[in-house]
This record gives C-alpha cells, structure tokens and sequence, in this order.
C-alpha cells in the first residue's frame, strides 16, 4: 500500500498492491488513537457493548447539541438507511397508506435495493442535464401527486457526482409540514463539503421536523468503513420508530471505541480532510492541464468526463493495476474516482496521463 511507502517514494500499482480508487474508502487508514483505542479494549470484548454504545450515542448528540435519544447508532449507516425505510414503510401499510421511495438517478444505491427487496416500488428522478443536479423540482412533484406516502432518499452531497444540493434550494421543500413525506438526508460526505451554500439537515432535525433523518458515517472522513460505525439523527419519536428496526447490540466494541477516539482526535480529522484536499488538486490540476470535464467535488471523489466506453476505460485502468469506479447510468460518459492519498493520485494521474498519450481519454 501507498501508506507504507516513504513520503517522497513513487507508488507504482501493480498486481499485488493495486490502487483501489472504486468505493470511496478512505485511504489515509483511521486515526492513531483510534487503532490504539482498538487494540486496547479486546481484553474487555468478552462482555456487549452497552456500556459503549451509550457512550457514543451521547458523544455524537453532545457534538450536535442534540439529545442522546435522538442518535441510532447503526451497523453504517447503511443500517440506518435500511432501517428508516422499514420504519415508514411499515407505518405506511398500518395506515393502510400505499409507499413508494424517490430517489435522484444516479444516486447511492443502496436505499432503492433496501425498498425494492421491501416491495415498495421506487420512482427514479434523472439529475438535470448538464450539470446533474438532483431534480429537486421534479422529486417534489412525483411526491405531491402521489396518493400515499413517499419517502424521499437525498444524498448531500450526491454520489457519484459529489455535488452539494444547495440549502436555498433544499430547505424549503425539508421546511414544509406534510405529513406524507419523509426525507432521508444522506450526508455521508458532509465533513468534506467547503461550499459555504451547503447546510447540514441537521439544521431541520434541530427545529424538530419529524420526518427528516439524517444519516452519517465514520467510514469516510474518520476512514473506518471496515469497522460499520454509522448513525441516524432525528427527531427523538422518529429515532425510536427506527430504533425498533436496527438490529439490537448492532454495534460491535471494537467499531465503538474506534468512533469515540476518532470524535476527538482534531488533529487526524484535520489531516483527513488535509490530505484528501491535497488529493483532489493533484486531480484536478491534471484534469485541467488535459482538458477533461469534472464536477466540482465537495467528497472525497470526483466524477469526470471520459473518452468512449466506461468499460473499455475500467478495462484499461485494472491492467495498469488501478480500479475505478462503476459506470452510473443514466450519466453514461463519466467515471468516478476516490481520491486516495495524495502518493496514491500522484499514481493515479501518471496513469491518466500516459491514457492521453494512446489517445484513451
Ligand atoms: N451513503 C453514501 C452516500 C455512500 O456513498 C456510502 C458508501 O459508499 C454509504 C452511505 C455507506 O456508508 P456506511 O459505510 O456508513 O454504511
């Protein structure tokens, strides 16, 4: 891995250390502390984390100026996602009200696999052409004219284009009282965001809008995707109708002392967002120097314009030992690359660069 490597040394990918730039993990590896706070609390793993799991709940209702009882701590907050579908979904049918998802296209699959497995049929909005934004507009008008309830997946910022929705224009849709719409705010990525026309939901959770959930993760900025730390925030009546839906003791002690060192270490939060920033100028100014197209990137990847087949691209991309991203129809014609290290972009533009040279990109 890049990581090892001293910090002037060339990461070259190859078959045995490729350069996994596909699923937006943070490759920075989590927070010292962290890693200590792992090894340290294995002695004490033979018991369950309750003790842990109310300690981290109130760790992240103190950073929000929230209420413990209005943090679900979940497996990811993919679990979170999965969980607040079930909750409205089941409410839903015992109003004997009919349910039905939105969601912007392309967007983060995993709230149309979670209602799809569910039977709720799922409405895919097209992000608007050129600069694929979510269709606020137009989610809002399959909500209104439906007789039933929606519930509503935004992703802010999006994945895969890793644009922000503007708080101007998302808020007063959130703001609105209808009792038959429920949003899911997606802000998976919300640490990275610099745009100061971003807000986080956490703003409409605060002045109590009970159908707003927010979901957040310590995958990405804290780098700890492989130990499922996530959490829903929301209204306390709302937390606790998902609540019932999150697997009991979901949480495991090691991800748990893990999420509490990362909330106070300042200082890799810093290096984190340091780091990934450095990252995507190394992108940036290549693609700029080469004359391709990208969306301006408020997370920790980047979707830009390519040459031809996306697959042909990932083809050629995985035999020079780096893997990108899926395709994300209907926005054919774009990749997505996570911004790893800047040693690892460094790599990762060398590639790019030597595709100009074939004329690939
Ligand atoms: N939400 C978005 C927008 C994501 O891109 C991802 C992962 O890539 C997740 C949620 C899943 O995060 P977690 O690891 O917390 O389940």
């Amino acid at each position: 891995r890049a990581k090892a490597l001293a910090a002037d040394e060339e990461f070259i990918p190859s078959e045995k250390a490729p350069l996994l730039l596909n699923f937006n993990e943070n490759s920075l590896g989590m927070s010292d502390l962290a890693k200590e706070a792992v090894i340290r609390c294995l002695d004490g793993a033979f018991r369950y984390p309750d003790a842990l799991r109310s300690e981290l709940a109130e760790a992240i209702a103190a950073k929000f100026d929230l209420n413990e009882r209005q943090v679900v701590l979940g497996n990811g907050s993919s679990e979170i996602i999965q969980a607040t579908i079930e909750a409205f979904s089941f409410a839903a049918q015992k109003r004997v009200e009919p349910v039905q998802l939105i969601v912007p296209d392309p967007t983060f699959d995993f709230a149309e696999l979670y209602a799809s497995s569910l039977g709720i049929s799922v409405v895919k909005v097209p992000l608007t052409q050129g600069s694929l934004a979510i269709d606020l507009e137009a989610m809002k008008a399959q909500a209104d004219g439906f007789d039933g309830f929606s519930i509503v997946y935004l992703c802010n910022p999006n994945n895969p284009t890793a644009t922000i929705t503007q708080a101007s224009v998302l808020n007063p849709w959130l703001h609105q009282e209808n009792s038959r719409t429920a949003f899911i705010v997606d802000e998976a990525y919300a640490e990275f965001v610099t745009d100061p026309a971003f807000r986080s939901a956490v703003e409409n959770v605060k002045t109590g809008s009970p159908n707003v959930v927010v979901t957040r993760t310590f995958s990405k900025i804290y780098a700890m995707a492989g130990l499922r730390v996530g959490y829903g925030l929301a209204d306390a009546k709302t937390a606790a109708m998902i609540r019932n839906f999150v697997s009991i003791d979901n949480l495991n002690v090691a991800g748990a002392v893990a999420a509490l060192a990362s909330l106070k270490d300042e200082a890799f939060f810093e290096r984190s967002l340091q780091s990934t920033n450095l990252a995507r100028k190394i992108v940036t100014d290549t693609l700029d120097e080469l004359g391709i197209r990208y969306l301006p990137s408020e997370a920790n990847f980047i979707f830009h314009k390519i040459k031809g087949e996306h697959q042909l691209y990932k083809e050629r991309m995985a035999q020079a030992h780096v893997f990108v991203g899926r395709e994300f129809a209907p926005a054919v014609g774009y990749s997505r690359v996570t911004l790893g290290t800047p040693q690892e972009m460094r790599a990762f533009v060398r590639v790019l660069k030597s595709f100009r040279q074939k004329d690939w990109i």
